[in-house]
C-alpha cells in the first residue's frame, strides 16, 4: 500500500517532491513484480539510492519511488578475473568492507569523493568519476549489468550483449530501467604515499599529468576560495598518490598521520562560510602536514560527510550548498578559472570549496559527458533558500555553465536543474535523440522523475529569439 511522502536530496535540499509512495524491494523478483504492477496500475516509477543527486533525478512529484538500498549484498566475487557482482543498492563503505573481509587483496578502482553513502546503482546511473589520474568515468569499471526494463523483464547487458541498453543505462539517470546488479572490475589493494605541493592553476594540468607519468594513480588540486585573496581560484594545493608496495601488508596507517574526521570537516565547512581565507589556510595546513603519509587504496577514497551540517550552522541554517561540475579542454583551464574568478567576485558568490581533476574520454555511454579528455572543475557554492537567494544561485550556476561552454566545455547533469535550453543543447547535442529513444523504450511512461519532466519541458520550450518575433495576439489570424 503506497503512502505519500515528502522526499528531498541530502546535500542541497532543493529538489523536494511529494511522492506517491516509497518501496524498499529486497530482491530482484520484488523489483520485477513492482514494475509489472506499475504497468497495470499506471504508476510512474522513479528509482533512487543515496539521494545525493540534487535535481530531482531520483524521485518526482506523484511518482512511486523504488529505493534500492535494501538490496545491498555482494552476490559473487571472482578473484581470478578481479570481478565482483553486487546488488545495486550496495553503498561504497559496505562494498569496501566486504572486499577487505574477503581477503582477496582486491578493491574498487574509483568512487566519488566528498561523500560515501552513495549506491553503486546511483554511480552507474550518473556515470560517476573519482579523482583518478588517467581514468575515464565509471563505465570503464563496469563489466556487466542486470537491468529490469519497463515490461518487468530482466536483461543482462554488457559490451557483448544488449550493448545499446548498456550504453543508455550507464549515465541514463534511471530513465531506461532499474539496475539491480552490477559486475564491477576491481584492482589490487595497494598502499599509497601522498605527495602534497602548493601550486597555481597555470601549472595544474602539467603538474598532474607529469605526476601520472611518474606513476601517480590519483591526484587533484584544491583552490583558494577567498574572493578577497588575489590568488582566488588560482592558488591551491595538489595531492597525488603513488603506489608504495609494502610486502602486501596494509597496516592501519591512520595512527601515524593527521586525520580530517567528520567533526573537523564540519568545522572547516562552517569556517568557509564565515572566514574563507582562514578555512583555506587551515585546510592547506592540514594537507601539507600529510605530505609523505601513507594510505591504503580503499580508505584513501573514503571521505566523511557531515550529513545535515547546514542546519547546525549559526547564521546560515536557512541555506545549503549546491555543487556544479564544469569540464573544459585542459588547455583552457587557466582561462576558465580566470574568468570564473571575475564572474564569481562580481556576483558575490560564496565558494565553499573547489577542486580540479583530470578525466579521460568516455567513448561508450550514450549521454557521455566526458566526450574528450577534460579538466574537471568542481564548485560547491552556498545558496540561500530565499527567493532572492535562489535567483542569485540560478544566475551563478548558469554563468559558470556559460563560461565552460565558451571554452568549448560542458557540465554535469547530476546536480541542479537550472541549465537553460540553449545550455543543455550546446553541452549535450545528443539530448533530443536520447529523449526520443527513452520514449521508444518506455512507451507506457513507466519511468519518470522531476528531472526527466523538467528536461522534456525545457527542451520543448521555444527558443527565446523566436518568442520575441512571435506575435502574441492574432497568431492564427496571421496566416
Ligand atoms: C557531496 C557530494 C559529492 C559528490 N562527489 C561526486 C564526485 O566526486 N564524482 C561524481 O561523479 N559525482 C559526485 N557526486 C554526485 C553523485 O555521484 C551522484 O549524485 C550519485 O548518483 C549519487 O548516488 P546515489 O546513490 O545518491 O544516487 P541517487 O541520487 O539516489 O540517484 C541518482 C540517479 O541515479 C538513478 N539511480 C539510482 N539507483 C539506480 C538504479 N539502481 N538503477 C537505475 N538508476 C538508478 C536515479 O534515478 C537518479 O537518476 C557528489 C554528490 C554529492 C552530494
Amino acid at each position: 500500500m503506497s503512502k505519500a511522502v515528502f522526499l528531498n536530496d541530502v546535500h542541497a535540499g532543493l529538489s523536494g517532491a511529494l511522492v506517491a509512495g516509497v518501496h524498499y524491494p529486497e530482491s530482484v523478483t520484488e523489483v520485477r513484480s513492482l514494475v509489472r504492477q506499475a504497468g497495470r496500475r499506471g504508476w510512474t516509477i522513479s528509482v533512487c539510492g543515496g539521494r545525493h543527486s540534487m535535481g530531482g533525478q531520483g524521485f518526482g512529484e506523484g511518482c512511486e519511488v523504488m529505493d534500492l538500498r535494501e538490496m545491498n549484498q555482494v552476490v559473487s566475487l571472482d578473484v581470478t578475473k578481479k570481478l565482483v557482482r553486487v546488488a545495486a543498492g550496495m553503498q561504497w563503505p559496505g562494498l569496501i568492507d566486504a572486499l577487505r573481509g574477503s581477503g582477496s587483496g582486491l578493491t574498487i578502482r574509483q568512487k566519488q569523493t566528498g561523500a560515501d553513502e552513495m549506491t553503486i546503482g546511483g554511480a552507474v546511473a550518473v556515470n560517476m568519476h573519482g579523482r583518478g589520474l588517467g581514468m575515464a568515468p565509471f563505465i570503464d569499471d563496469l563489466e556487466e549489468l542486470q537491468v529490469v526494463i519497463a515490461d518487468g523483464s530482466l536483461l543482462r547487458c554488457s559490451r557483448d550483449e544488449n550493448m545499446d541498453l548498456f550504453s543508455r543505462v550507464v549515465g541514463g539517470y534511471g530513465c531506461f530501467g532499474i539496475v539491480v546488479e552490477v559486475t564491477l572490475r576491481l584492482v589490487p589493494l595497494r598502499n599509497y604515499r601522498r605527495d602534497v605541493t602548493m601550486i597555481s592553476a597555470d601549472r595544474v594540468v602539467h603538474w598532474l599529468t607529469s605526476q601520472q607519468k611518474k606513476g601517480g594513480i590519483y591526484g587533484d588540486f584544491q583552490f583558494q576560495i577567498d574572493p578577497a585573496d588575489e590568488g582566488f581560484l588560482r592558488d591551491g594545493i595538489s595531492a597525488c598518490y603513488f603506489p608504495d608496495e609494502n610486502g602486501g601488508e596494509h597496516p592501519d596507517f591512520s595512527r601515524e598521520r593527521p586525520e580530517l574526521d567528520s567533526g573537523r570537516i564540519e568545522k572547516l565547512l562552517a569556517l568557509a562560510h564565515s572566514n574563507p581565507g582562514e578555512a583555506f589556510r587551515q585546510y592547506t595546513a592540514h594537507y601539507s602536514a600529510t605530505d609523505g603519509c601513507h594510505y591504503t587504496g580503499d580508505e584513501m577514497q573514503l571521505s566523511a560527510y557531515p550529513t545535515g551540517y547546514h542546519a547546525r550552522m549559526e547564521g546560515c541554517s536557512s541555506g545549503s550548498e549546491m555543487i556544479s561540475e564544469l569540464y573544459v579542454p585542459r588547455s583552457r583551464l587557466e582561462d576558465f578559472l580566470g574568468y570564473a574568478a571575475v564572474f564569481l567576485r562580481q556576483q558575490r558568490a560564496q565558494v565553499i570549496y573547489g577542486t580540479v581533476r583530470l578525466i579521460e574520454r568516455d567513448a561508450e555511454s550514450a549521454l557521455a559527458w566526458a566526450r574528450q579528455p577534460w579538466a574537471c572543475i568542481v564548485f560547491n557554492l552556498h545558496v540561500d533558500h530565499s527567493r532572492a537567494g535562489l535567483d542569485k544561485a540560478r544566475r551563478e550556476f548558469r554563468g559558470l555553465i556559460d563560461l565552460a561552454l565558451q571554452q568549448g566545455g560542458t557540465f554535469y547533469l547530476t546536480y541542479h536543474r537550472w541549465a537553460t535550453r540553449r545550455q543543455l543543447l550546446q553541452a549535450y547535442p545528443q539530448l533530443p535523440q536520447w529523449l526520443e529513444r527513452q520514449s521508444e523504450q518506455d512507451p507506457e511512461k513507466i519511468w519518470g522523475s522531476d528531472w526527466l519532466r523538467n528536461l522534456r519541458e525545457t527542451l520543448a520550450k521555444m527558443p527565446r529569439q523566436w518568442a520575441k518575433i512571435t506575435p502574441q495576439r492574432d497568431w492564427h489570424g496571421a496566416f
